[in-house]
């Protein structure tokens, strides 16, 4: 898939900041922080969104989910955690390679799904998450 932005980060090609990295998933914060830590985890097989996946490659993306929303939580310190997944143009989807948002949230952070941004330092944030350094 030569054209797509994700295939393109998970072969590293354009640079991403990674907070997660197994044989099968890529996890990588969203270049426009909706929340302190809003992270996208993509499959790294290529298909256009989750319609496209069988019952099995769906399970196995979802799995992964649980251990990294209480890793966010746990070291960003957040009350909460949002998770969407949007499907087609008419959903909002804008980069057409399977994609789940995790968006940490905070008590009192308000409606997030409005104000979108939070100008952030990916770096800093990536290594909090992960426990590296920046
Ligand atoms: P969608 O709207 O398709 O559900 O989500 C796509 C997400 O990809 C958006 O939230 C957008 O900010 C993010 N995004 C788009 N281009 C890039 C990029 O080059 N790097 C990163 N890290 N995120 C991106
Ligand atoms: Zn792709």
């Amino acid at each position: 898939m030569e054209e797509c932005l994700f295939c393109k980060i998970i072969a590293g090609e354009i640079p991403a900041t990674k907070v997660y990295e197994d044989a099968d998933v890529l996890a990588f914060l969203d270049i426009s922080q909706v929340t302190k830590g809003h992270t996208l985890l993509v499959p790294k097989t290529h298909s256009r969104n989750l319609l496209a996946l069988s019952a099995s490659e769906s399970a196995a993306l979802w799995a992964k989910v649980p251990a990294l929303a209480n890793q966010l939580i746990k070291n960003l310190s957040a009350d909460g955690l949002n998770i969407l997944q949007n499907n087609e143009t008419a959903a909002g989807q804008s980069v057409f390679h399977t994609h789940i948002h995790l968006i940490p949230r905070y008590a009192g952070d308000g409606n997030v799904f409005e104000k979108l941004d939070a100008d952030t330092n990916l770096a800093k944030i990536a290594a909090q998450i992960t426990g590296g350094a920046e």
